[in-house]
């Protein structure tokens, strides 16, 4: 390697499982080189949470990152771990750093089949992370109430519409906004991620009701698609498709998959729980933040497991799957491979991935796995012997 990983440790039973992925399938097979920060809580409450910003500006200099599941505190963990106070979710703060879009993709095996049975592809879901009803501003009015949309100009002068006289009936009243700039990050980002993955890239929204707010976001992508990457996408014989958000998810249902599909906020959050569930499991998903300049950090979508920690602790044996946390590193790895242009670290990066699936192909898996799978001969493993099953085959690959 000639440029590091920023290495973002992090909590829990991934904590445990990021360990062993790096001594039993990094460090013997690559010369591996990172900037290791420690995201784990009882880091990040000693540094004031200031290591979780220098992780992420260390991203934004060297380019690709990789990261363990962290806890987002709440009240309990707060007491747990006996924190100075209740800090943000890691995973909040790097993506406001980097002004990313996260793109979340299932890990396909043959003997854990998606439910809809024409899916044969990964479908990556890329979900836009701002604004409209995550910061919503709303209110339950009372019979009588008038609720109207005040807009009040830079001059000071005020243009008001009525929403609804609510009359004789009590009722709800929300508004939500967007701001251009960060639909046009959005924007980027997912072309810009459609050409690294060569995939079509779906866009769908609700234009013909929403004529101003969801068809603002139909008129940037297409002004970015044309203004910036209708050739390039040409060249890499990939297309742009925008429909309404009902026709694309008719589509989506009978497609063979393989595409990335851009979603506004709500729909990327309901949807990316429909795909990963539909493709098996959300200990199979991985998860991978791209900023609008191409600065990359990569991720499980999965959190760090707790309750698998806990039997852990207490010295019981765990099944937990490594899958996602593997991915995360091989992407990692072959991103900074291709980015450094070393041909070898994209073929390590490749076999692994490989020796992964064939593992599980091969009947070996972790419990989560062998309760959904298809397949009659399986053996259940435990996290650590899961792992080695994997270097097992990987040497064989070597
Ligand atoms: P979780 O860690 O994703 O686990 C929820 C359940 O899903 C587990 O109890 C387990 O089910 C199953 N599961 C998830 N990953 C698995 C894996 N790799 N192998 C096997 N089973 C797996 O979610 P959580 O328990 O709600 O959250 C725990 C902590 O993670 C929280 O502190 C939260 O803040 C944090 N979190 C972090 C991230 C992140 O850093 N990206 C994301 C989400 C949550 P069974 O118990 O039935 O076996
Ligand atoms: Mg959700």
């Amino acid at each position: 390697m000639i440029t590091p990983l920023v290495e973002m440790d992090g909590d829990e039973m991934t904590r445990v499982l990021w360990q062993m992925i790096k001594d039993e399938l990094l460090i013997p097979f690559i010369d591996l080189k990172t900037e290791y920060y420690d995201l784990g809580l009882k880091n990040r409450n000693e540094t004031d949470d200031q290591v979780t910003v220098d992780s992420a500006n260390a991203t934004l200099k060297y380019g690709v990152a990789v990261k363990c599941a962290t806890i987002t505190p709440n009240a309990a963990r707060v007491e747990e771990y006996n924190l100075k106070k209740m800090y943000k979710s890691p995973n909040g703060t790097i993506r406001a750093i980097l002004n990313g879009t996260v793109f979340r993709t299932p890990i396909v095996v043959k003997g854990i089949t998606p439910c809809v049975k024409n899916w044969k592809e990964p479908i990556t879901i890329a979900r836009h992370a701002y604004g409209d009803v995550y910061q919503n501003v709303e209110e339950k009015v009372a019979k009588g109430d008038k609720a109207s949309l005040v807009i009040t100009h830079a001059d000071g002068s005020k243009e008001e519409r009525v929403i609804h006289d609510f009359g004789e009936a009590e009722g709800i009243v929300q508004t939500m906004h967007n701001v251009n700039g960060s639909i046009e990050s959005f924007a980027k980002s997912c072309f810009n991620y459609a050409l690294d993955q060569k995939k079509d890239l779906w866009f769908g929204a609700k234009d013909t009701i929403s004529k101003q707010y969801d068809h603002t976001f139909k008129d940037i992508f297409q002004d970015v698609f044309d203004r910036e990457y209708k050739e390039k996408f040409a060249e890499a014989g990939i297309e742009y498709f925008y429909s309404l958000i009902d026709d694309i998810v008719a589509r989506i249902m009978k497609s063979k998959g393989g595409m990335i599909w851009a979603c506004k906020n709500y729909d990327g959050d309901v949807m990316s729980d429909m795909i990963s569930s539909a493709f098996g499991s959300l200990a199979m998903m991985t998860s991978v933040l791209v900023s609008p300049t191409g600065v990359y950090e990569y991720e499980a979508a999965h959190g760090t497991v707790q309750r698998h920690y806990y039997k852990h602790l207490k010295g019981e044996e765990t099944s937990t799957n490594s899958v996602a946390t593997i991915f995360a590193w091989t992407g990692a790895l072959r991103k900074r491979g291709e980015l450094d242009n070393i041909p070898e670290l994209v073929k390590f990066a490749n076999k692994l991935e490989f020796a992964t699936t064939q593992t599980i192909e091969e009947g070996k898996m972790t419990k989560d796995l062998a309760m959904i799978t298809s397949m009659t001969e399986t053996v259940t493993l435990n996290s650590h012997d899961f792992i080695v099953a994997i270097r097992k085959k990987l040497e064989t690959l070597i």
